[in-house]
């Protein structure tokens, strides 16, 4: 219960306070400048004294918890000193060679020394992959649309045995992109980064979603994740951010009613839709607290989803600290525009960060130069809105950090079509898989293991520009080696 504070801050992270960028209360949390309540669930538990803003309450340990389960899913175990304390502990040795010793091998895999604390570890990828045949064969069948019982009848392995060997090639896939991911980010400093975020499975309303984020302009894919966890279990009722498990979504939600918007045709039509939408929330952050009919996981537990986007962003955050600007092209929607404005607070405040909402009609052209621009001030927010239209097409951006007098560049540049593609063909490809009836109920059986392989993927056709799955057997079966002088 609030008691008049706010949530605590946990390791030093808080991220309630005012997010509008104009208010003199953005970015503080001092108690004093809100009105906080906690008597009436339906009124909003923060509204700032200063603006009238009510940004919804978050638990700031509940989003480090998803952060790290995040970074746990995401690190690809790369070779590194694990001592506690040590300096060198955490950093790859792959981007801090200065940190280690090349230290003989183990068997087939390379073993290193920290030149710090002076412990030894052999980078267990090192090696070739002892069961590369099944796999490479597995991997062919699965490709070419062959259903997971005949695959396993072909190669005569159980069911169990056949997601075993998935683990193991997206785990596989994980390490390699960690080491793509950490040479990225060295040479791709100041590159424009976009989001796109939809439903993993989108026949199942299982309510989960599966948010990507990388680079706006040939579709690297540096982070992505899903609000679902399979290794805990939903809770019996819903916490607030002032509690334990807040992140936690429970089963139950109420039948609602399926309700027919018809989709306006033109783009100021459907942007004043969207938040029209967004403000029938009773959490303008979590599109869950409106009626919406859900077929809850049978097994697992769904995130609510601002914490698992908070965790993205943080984890982006710490990827990009090096950068000097941070710019994000993002589909129009509060729940991201929250996250960033929390997370990337100091940056806008010194303007080093660019988060650009984006939306365009089918038949706008990519990179065209934009004409006729209308300036509008829109919804709650009053975001600032740039239209353009050409023809038929219409595009417009509305950059969140209030940037003026760019419109044309926003408008010509910002873009989250690579992203959306690299989302359109995972479904495309694999439609058979992920819409499987008994998957939908039970989404990570294969899911997140697909989304990293198929960026192993993504990423292994566009260097290697041969067909896809033996560009990626290649590129996976080549042990990391990385020699130090
Ligand atoms: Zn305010
Ligand atoms: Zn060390």
């Amino acid at each position: 219960m609030s008691t008049g504070k706010l949530p605590p801050a946990a390791d030093g992270l808080q991220l309630n306070f005012c997010k509008t960028l104009a208010c003199r209360n953005f970015g503080l949390s001092d108690a004093k400048h809100y009105l906080l309540q906690d008597s009436d669930p339906s009124r909003p538990g923060l509204v700032c004294r200063e603006c009238g803003a009510f940004p919804p309450l978050l638990n700031n340990q509940e989003v480090l918890i998803e952060l790290n389960r995040l970074k746990q899913q995401d690190t690809g175990n790369l070779a590194a000193c694990h001592t506690e304390g040590c300096v060198a502990q955490g950093r790859p040795v792959l981007t801090n060679r200065e940190y280690y010793h090349a230290f003989g091998y183990s068997g087939e895999r390379q073993r290193y020394r920290c030149k710090h604390c002076q412990s030894t570890f052999v980078d267990k990828w090192s090696s070739s992959n002892p069961k590369s045949e099944i796999q490479q064969r597995l991997l062919g069948l699965l490709f070419t649309g062959h259903p997971v019982r005949e695959i396993c009848r072909k190669l005569s392995i159980n069911p169990k045995t056949f997601y075993d060997h998935l683990d193991q090639i997206a785990a596989r896939c994980r390490n390699k992109l960690a080491s793509v991911d950490a040479r990225y980010l060295q040479m791709c400093k100041e590159q424009p980064l976009a989001s796109s975020m939809r439903a993993l499975q989108p026949q199942s309303n299982n309510g989960v979603f599966w948010l990507a984020t990388g680079h706006a302009g040939h579709g690297y894919v540096l982070l992505q994740s899903i609000n679902y966890s399979a290794d805990e279990e939903a809770p019996e009722n819903t916490a607030d951010a002032y509690q334990a498990e807040a992140r936690l979504v429970p089963d139950g939600f109420p039948y609602a009613a399926e309700s027919h918007h018809h989709q306006p045709k033109d783009l100021l039509g459907q942007v004043n839709a969207k938040y029209k939408e967004i403000l029938s929330r009773s959490n303008v952050e979590d599109p869950y607290t409106r009626p919406v009919n859900i077929d809850y996981p049978t097994k697992g537990c769904l995130i609510r989803p601002q914490y698992a986007a908070y965790a993205q962003y943080l984890r982006l955050k710490e990827l990009t600290e090096s950068w000097q600007t941070v710019t994000l092209y993002l589909p129009q929607e509060t729940l991201l525009r929250s996250a960033i404005i929390s997370i990337f607070k100091d940056r806008l405040g010194d303007r080093l960060c660019h988060p650009v909402y984006v939306v365009q009609s089918p038949s706008w052209k990519e990179q065209d130069s934009p004409e006729n621009i209308d300036i509008m001030l829109l919804s709650w927010w009053r975001d600032r809105w740039a239209f353009s239209t050409k023809g038929e097409a219409s595009k417009a951006i509305s950059h969140l950090g209030r940037d003026t007098g760019n419109e044309a560049h926003w408008l010509q540049h910002a873009t989250t079509h690579e992203m959306d593609e690299y989302q359109n063909r995972f479904h495309l490809q694999f439609r058979s898989l992920i819409d499987e009836p008994r998957r939908r109920l039970r989404p990570v059986a294969c899911c997140l293991c697909w989304i990293s392989t198929v960026r192993g993927i993504t990423f292994a056709a566009k260097t290697a520009k041969v067909s896809p799955q033996h560009s990626l057997w290649d590129w996976l079966d080549t042990p990391t080696h990385w020699p130090i002088c």
